[in-house]
């Protein structure tokens, strides 16, 4: 049986405590294995000279989901050329490096899922234990905003996910969507009851949001394998977060993906509606980033002698996020997936220049309450 690893983690430092501008890698130690081989999660800190907002990215949460660790690679390198101009960015690239060697979602000893065992436990399971260390690390550092940056299927197209809130957490929710606003992306929320509200809490950024963390699921294009474009994209968004929390000298041009043109500040909810009703081979109509209106022919199936079993319509208008990486097509399961704008406008991004997110006022109406 594996033993724990040592108790002592390094922390990222309070913005206070900062005396050079540095980028440091290290460790957190979780167990050393029966091969003698120590088992780690790395850890990458950049500190200013000057105290400020402290800012923190996560990735491969799920050990399939690769492009988040490229984005900390390239935004910690340009931060070398760019450095920081207060507060410090912290970085856990890797939190699941067993699912990451095997290139699946889950923890291959006992197929847990990271990303639902936060805040964790430090004598639970191997995925709870990982996400206590996680967690209490990043909560330790008091930080203003947490990016946990994931991936979706092959054809999808980035955008930021703020988990619903329970009741009690309206002011939390709020202000991080006034954050999500900033960061160039589409803004997608989950839609849930009470019930799947509670279960979205057991994930990195619904358990942060439960402490009162502004953090935020960032969805990034293409699993499994790192596609440069929305690595580019990350990287950005990331670049928008420090410009707004004052870290980094104003740019000279924040970034706004293209999807924003379609539906523009609007708040989206999440669809994965509607589901293929039968078995079959599934052909998609509709591509990642297309707008589709009500009753707009999104995919057939077939069945094995080309025979059109069903062909799926839009039930509202959208924006596709993406569609399945497979084109079989069974009873109940998702094939795509849809961003909807029923819901009220998001504030209007303020004009660039530093800001820290922690001052930003809440103004009567600037915030949905749906
Ligand atoms: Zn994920």
């Amino acid at each position: 049986m594996a033993r724990r690893g040592a108790s002592r983690a390094p922390k990222c430092p309070s913005a206070s405590t900062m005396a050079s501008t540095q980028i440091r890698y290290a460790y957190q130690q979780l167990f050393v294995a029966a091969d003698l081989a120590r088992r780690r999660l790395p850890l990458i800190r950049a500190r200013a000279d000057a105290a400020g907002p402290t800012l923190w990215l996560t990735a491969c949460a799920h050990g399939d989901e690769v492009g988040g660790i490229a984005v900390i690679h390239e935004v910690f390198r340009r931060l070398r050329k760019q450095p920081l101009a207060r507060g410090a960015l912290c970085a856990f690239p890797m939190m699941n490096p067993f699912g990451f060697e095997l290139g699946t979602r889950h923890l291959p000893l006992g197929n847990e899922d990271l990303n639902r065992a936060f805040p964790g436990l430090a004598d639970g399971s191997l995925s709870q234990r990982i996400a206590y260390r996680v967690f209490e690390t990043i909560k330790a550092s008091a930080p203003d905003l947490v990016l946990d940056l994931h991936n979706d299927w092959l054809h999808s197209i980035p955008y930021t996910l703020v988990d619903p809130p329970l009741p009690g957490q309206r002011a939390i929710y709020e202000r991080t969507l006034r954050i999500a606003s900033h960061l160039g992306l589409l803004v997608v929320s989950e839609r849930a009851n009470d019930e799947e509200a509670r279960i979205w809490q057991s994930t990195l950024s619904g358990a942060l949001m439960a402490q009162g963390i502004p953090a935020l699921t960032v969805e990034l294009g293409a699993a499994r394998i790192i596609d440069e474009a929305a690595v580019q994209h990350g990287v950005a968004m990331v670049f928008n977060a420090l410009h707004r929390l004052g870290m980094i000298a104003p740019l000279a041009k924040t970034f706004v993906h293209p999807s924003l043109e379609t539906f523009g500040q609007k708040l989206l909810h999440y669809q994965d509606r509607p589901f293929a009703m039968t078995s079959g081979i599934v052909r998609f109509h509709v591509r990642a980033g297309e707008r589709v209106q009500v009753n707009q022919l999104l995919a057939r199936t077939y069945n094995a002698f080309g025979k059109v079993l069903e062909r799926l319509r839009a039930t509202d208008d959208g924006i596709v996020l993406g569609h399945a990486d497979t084109s079989v097509a069974l009873p109940g399961v998702p094939l795509l997936a849809f961003a909807i704008p029923d819901l009220p406008e998001l504030p209007t991004p303020a004009p660039p220049g530093p800001k820290d997110l922690r001052e930003d006022p809440a103004s009567p109406g600037e915030v949905p309450s749906a």
